[in-house]
């Protein structure tokens, strides 16, 4: 019998108190190839021995023993070698003659035990070691194989929780997250009650990215671990609490009143207000603003994500009012019927540019002395899936608040420059006239695309005018000066538009570089019939002439206006008496003021007749 030389390896253990027998046994074992003996004559030696692998018991080939050890118990022996990791390590008990146990030959469940009995032959251990040497190392592998299976079902255990927790959780508060928080409110929304009573908070950290900027993400991590206990704390326990966005968080407050539902959020808003954030080498005054959304009015919503982006509105509007404060969703109010139009409107802004729906009117500038058009003013339309013409009030102020008025900008200046390119040469001499937003100006890109624009379709910068109005000035003064300066070094003219709308026109118009100025309509329109028009309109244009400015008159709709701005000496009208936006240009380059006022006499006499008849 040839013993694996795999085993010759592992130590073999010689617990023998007869030096004789200790040789013998000594001698058999190096004769089977066993490299690594040691001896203990007593129990105590033998414990110093195998102390040291308690850790790899499954190094320890064999422990021969003698049952009669001194200062050893054999049935403490087994017993400890039963248990634990130890069970992997085989006995072999040499029972004398007169031994009283029963002679086990067996390996248990729980160890490996062979007895002995004194005098055996070689053959007889070498069977026994060969036999529990192979026992130990198939119970060895199992007992790996057992472990690995262990461990990788409780790995899988541990990962599922944690996925589990992690689809209804937020990774970094453990907070309950946007879905799981949809599916309470979804439920809440569903209760038998018609009307469920309570409120839904929309909390959002102010000013949370500049902290993420200055300080890193993981400052701005430990900002938001740090507020969420201080919520925690001013709120019930049944209150369901989510973290929806970055620094967004929500509250589900149930059966609380209105009233009770705003001292809340007051109570969560003054405590982070008093709150200070320390970093270590900086100290940040946090404050939190709050959107209120009441499910009274939850009827009205279909899905819970139209009540989160309710109380998300009124956050908004609270920020823009100046953080720091509670604003209550109502669907009559002002401010949140504009935020209502803005989300309708962004998206058809952004599709009208990426599908190139905008399109361009003209409405005639005329010179009142003798009536011939001196330029047309460029206004914007929208152009609607179903063919509809759709005025620029209607998006104009959305895209000036929600960022998307340079990309209109930019399209109207490239857009009107390559329609003059397009002209036909006799038609060389149309000027036109672009409206600019408020905040053009800051748009770095606009004084390359104009520079550019003209240099590849060689238009004449002379036949631009661009319109600002007053407060694009007034909150820019410097930055929009330098800006007009340089596009008038290029050869373009400026307007002041709605000119008289504002407080500051005058003081404004001191200082400004501006070739026209366009008295605002509002005092225009009425200018017969009201006197205070007219004493205005009178100081603008003494005002505009003083300082060397052409003056043009806008909402000019009657003949009776026509005559008195000439009379007062106004330069140019402009108004649906002279023609209305439209999308060509006129046929003629005069308007014959004389047949206007006939077909004006006319168009009021029909009138006229058809409401007497
Ligand atoms: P605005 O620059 O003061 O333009 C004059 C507005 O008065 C135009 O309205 C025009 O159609 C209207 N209008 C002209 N004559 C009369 C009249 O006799 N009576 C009355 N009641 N109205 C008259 P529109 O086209 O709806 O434009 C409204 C505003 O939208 C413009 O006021 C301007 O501020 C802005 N806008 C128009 N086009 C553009 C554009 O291309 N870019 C930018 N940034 N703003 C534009
Ligand atoms: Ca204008
Ligand atoms: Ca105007």
């Amino acid at each position: 019998m040839i013993i694996c030389e795999f085993f010759k390896e592992q130590l073999i253990v010689i617990a023998e108190k007869d030096p004789e027998r200790r040789r013998n046994l000594e001698q058999f074992f190096l004769k089977q190839g066993f490299i690594d003996i040691k001896f203990a004559p007593d129990g105590d030696k033998l414990y110093e021995i195998i102390k040291p692998y308690h850790h790899q018991p499954e190094q320890i080939g064999l422990i021969v023993i003698n049952e009669e050890l001194p200062q050893c118990q054999i049935g403490e022996i087994c017993t400890s070698l039963a248990c634990g990791d130890n069970k992997f390590i085989p006995l072999v008990i040499l029972r004398n003659d007169r031994s009283t146990h029963t002679i086990n030959k067996f390996f248990s469940g729980k160890c490996l035990v062979y007895d002995l009995k004194l005098p055996f032959l070689a053959s007889e251990l070498l069977i026994v070691v060969n036999f529990l040497l192979t026992m130990k190392h198939e119970r060895f592998l199992r007992y790996v194989q057992e472990q690995r299976v262990v461990s990788n079902f409780n790995e899988r255990k541990v990962i599922e929780a944690k996925l589990k927790f992690l689809a209804t959780h937020d990774e970094l508060t453990g907070l309950l997250n946007r879905n799981a928080f949809e599916q309470h409110l979804r439920l809440k929304l569903n209760s038998n009650s018609d009307f469920p009573c309570g409120a839904l908070l929309f909390i959002d950290i102010d000013r949370f990215s500049l902290i993420n900027e200055l300080e890193g993400f993981e400052i701005g991590d430990r900002l938001i671990l740090e507020v969420v206990p201080i919520i925690k704390k001013l709120i019930d326990e049944n209150v369901h609490f989510a973290r929806i966005g970055s620094d967004e968080f929500c509250l589900l407050l149930h059966n609380k009143s209105e009233f009770a539902a705003k001292d809340s959020a007051e109570s969560i808003r003054k405590t982070l207000d008093d709150f200070h954030f320390m970093t270590g080498t900086a100290c940040y005054s946090i404050s939190v603003s709050i959107g209120i959304a009441s499910l009274k009015m939850s009827k009205l919503a279909t899905h819970p994500g139209d009540l989160i982006s309710r109380a998300h509105r009124a956050c908004q509007i609270a920020k823009e009012c100046g953080r720091n404060m509670v604003y209550e969703y109502c669907e009559q109010d002002k401010l949140i019927k504009e935020r209502h139009h803005d989300v309708y409107w962004v998206p058809l802004i952004r599709e009208a540019l990426q599908i190139n729906s905008f399109c361009l009117d003209y409405q005639p500038v005329v010179r009142l002395s003798d009536g011939s058009v001196s330029h047309y003013e460029v206004l914007i339309r929208m152009r609607s899936k179903n063919g509809e013409i759709i005025g620029p009030d209607n998006f104009i102020p959305v895209a000036e608040r929600m960022g998307l008025i340079h990309s209109i900008d930019l399209w109207v200046v490239e857009n009107a420059i390559d329609f003059l390119a397009t002209l036909a040469d006799d038609k060389s001499h149309i000027c036109l006239s672009i409206n600019l937003s408020g905040i053009a100006f800051q748009d770095l890109s606009l004084l390359p695309t104009i520079k550019h624009k003209l240099l590849v379709t060689q238009v004449a910068a002379e036949r631009i005018t661009f319109e600002i109005t007053e407060t694009a000035v007034i909150d820019n003064f410097e930055q929009t000066r330098n800006m007009i300066a340089k596009i008038r070094a290029l050869g373009c003219h400026f307007s002041l538009d709605d000119f008289g709308a504002g407080f500051c026109s005058f003081n404004y118009l001191k200082k400004f570089p501006v070739d026209y100025i366009k008295i605002d309509g509002q005092f225009i329109q009425n200018l017969n019939n009201d006197e205070t028009d007219q004493v205005l309109v009178r100081s603008m244009i003494e005002i505009a002439k003083k300082l060397g400015k052409k003056t043009i008159a806008e909402y000019v709709e009657c003949p009776k206006v026509v005559i008195r701005l000439q009379e007062m000496g106004v330069d140019y009208g402009q108004g649906y008496f002279f023609g209305k936006p439209m999308n060509e240009l006129l046929t003629e380059n005069i308007i014959s003021m004389e047949r206007l006022v006939t077909d004006y006499g006319k168009s009021i006499q029909q009138i006229e007749e058809t409401v007497l008849h």
